[in-house]
């Protein structure tokens, strides 16, 4: 029998409701040791799908806070158990107690995740879905969200469904003809199976192509903004922000100079970096020296270089320009100040800067700043097409097995080009549609299962 668990489900610190959840064998049990309903009523006695109004007790039926009780019945529940949810004030003191008396009720500590683990052990959500859980807890824009819940609806887990079914097919094709010998194999049946396989391989090869835009949708695009002092790098940050305000977090084990803010633009999530620095108003190339600005430059896959319109360049811009021809493929250059008499021109920049193209903005009149973040989406969608971001892969872990099964039809290719015989081949295809059973969860070992859980938050 699994234990029945319970943990405080809503967030850290004060808020206008707090969630107990207690899940388990046990669950109406506990629950009812901890709560007594103004009715009377036990939640033991409660039909699923119903919540009953009453207080949170202490051992001696003492009242602590006014709560809801919800019950939810085995198999309709988050975990598949028996759930109640016990809601009560948002106070930190009295989800403690309320946490403290489902432990003397019988239940115990859930691990990180466990609730989530449960679901996926009874079948309610497959692997993808599972681990999705969190992303969709954590999504920042739209495009992330996106990412994430397609994958807990099943999207993603559906194309590796349909590509596992393939191989299957062939597999059984195989197996009905494998007893011939080599010699007699029939070649319009290694003629299709090489077909097969070779439609498997493009689908793999256009799943792989999204993985690049799915990590940064999901974990956000590290930014720079750069450029000389008054350039305009805090009000093009402050644009950024203005819609979506700042979520600032702070980098375990740094100093506060690294603090990264994230910004939602055209629903990509950019995590801009050291913007203590920005903020300060303290300038890159000064105070750094040039050689720092091209490390913290290199540090982000997006770098934002500013040039400021209304002046002529100078030895200093011409500086940051060097770092952006080493830089070509992230950099973006941009003309500041837009709105004021231009004494830089956008033609003469992009000349100076080997022809890069130049954004002209004015954060001042907002002129430019929808036609920068249509251009930075499209960075970040240029291989993969928009509104599919419920399929892309989204973490490395799917990278790879797409990448080590992709290695195995390879392999199957080559037996079948070398004429090496069913049996090989079959093997290489087994090979591939176990690989892919991992993005579904049907061939996780336990370690792999406790690790990704143990990424959880405690509660979910
Ligand atoms: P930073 O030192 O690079 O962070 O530059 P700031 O963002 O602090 O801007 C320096 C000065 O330029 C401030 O006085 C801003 O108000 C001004 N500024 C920034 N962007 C614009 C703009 O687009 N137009 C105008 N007219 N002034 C701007």
């Amino acid at each position: 029998m699994e234990e029945t668990i319970s943990a405080i489900a809503t967030p850290q610190g004060m808020g206008g409701i707090g969630v107990v959840r207690i899940s388990g064998e046990e669950a109406l049990r506990v629950a009812d040791a901890v709560f007594a309903a103004n009715s009377g009523q036990k939640l033991a006695d409660t039909e699923g799908g119903r919540f009953l109004h009453g207080s949170l007790v202490d051992s001696f039926g003492e009242a602590i806070d006014e709560a809801l009780a919800l019950v939810f019945r085995a198999p309709h529940s988050y975990t598949g158990e028996d759930v109640v949810e016990i809601q009560c004030h948002g106070s930190p003191y009295v989800l403690r107690c309320a946490l403290a008396l489902t432990y003397s009720a019988g239940a115990r500590p859930a691990e990180r995740g466990e609730f989530t683990k449960r679901a996926f052990l009874n079948g309610h959500l497959d692997i993808s879905q599972a681990e999705a859980v969190m992303d969709v807890v954590s999504a920042r824009t739209k495009g992330a969200l996106a990412v994430a819940s397609g994958h807990l609806t099943g999207r993603f887990s559906k194309e590796i469904k349909k590509l596992r079914d393939a191989l299957l097919t062939m597999l059984a094709h195989i197996e009905a003809n494998i007893d011939f010998p080599e010699d007699e194999v029939d070649d319009v049946i290694a003629y299709d199976i090489e077909k097969n396989i070779h439609a498997v391989r493009t689908k793999i090869a256009e799943m792989q192509k999204t993985a690049e835009a799915g990590r940064v949708l999901r974990d956000g695009l590290p930014t720079a903004i750069i450029g000389k002092p008054n350039v305009g790098k805090s009000s093009l940050m402050n644009a950024f922000l203005r819609e979506e305000r700042a979520i600032v977090t702070d980098i375990p084990g740094t100093t506060r100079d690294a603090i990264e803010e994230v910004a939602d633009v055209g629903g990509v999530p950019l995590c801009i970096v050291d913007t203590a620095g920005i903020r300060k108003g303290a300038d890159v190339v000064e105070r750094l020296g040039i050689e720092r600005a091209r490390e913290y430059a290199r540090k982000a896959s997006l770098v934002l270089m500013l040039f400021d319109g209304s002046r002529r360049l100078d030895a200093e811009d011409e500086e940051i320009l060097t770092i952006a021809k080493d830089r070509e493929g992230s950099a973006m250059i941009l003309l500041t100040k837009t709105d004021l008499p231009p004494k830089t021109t956008a033609a003469t920049l992009s000349e100076c800067a080997g022809g890069l193209p130049v954004h002209a903005i004015s954060t001042e009149t907002g002129a430019g700043l929808e036609e920068l973040s249509i251009a930075i989406r499209a960075r970040v969608y240029r291989d993969v097409s928009d509104g599919a971001e419920g399929t892309f892969v989204s973490t490395e872990r799917e990278a790879k097995v797409l990448r080590e099964a992709d290695g195995h039809l390879a392999a199957a290719q080559d037996s079948l080009a070398g004429a090496m015989g069913l049996d090989f081949v079959s093997i290489d295809l087994r090979a591939a549609w176990e690989e892919l059973g991992k993005l579904t969860g049907e061939a996780l070992g336990t370690e792999l299962l406790d690790e990704i859980f143990s990424k959880f938050c405690i509660g979910k």
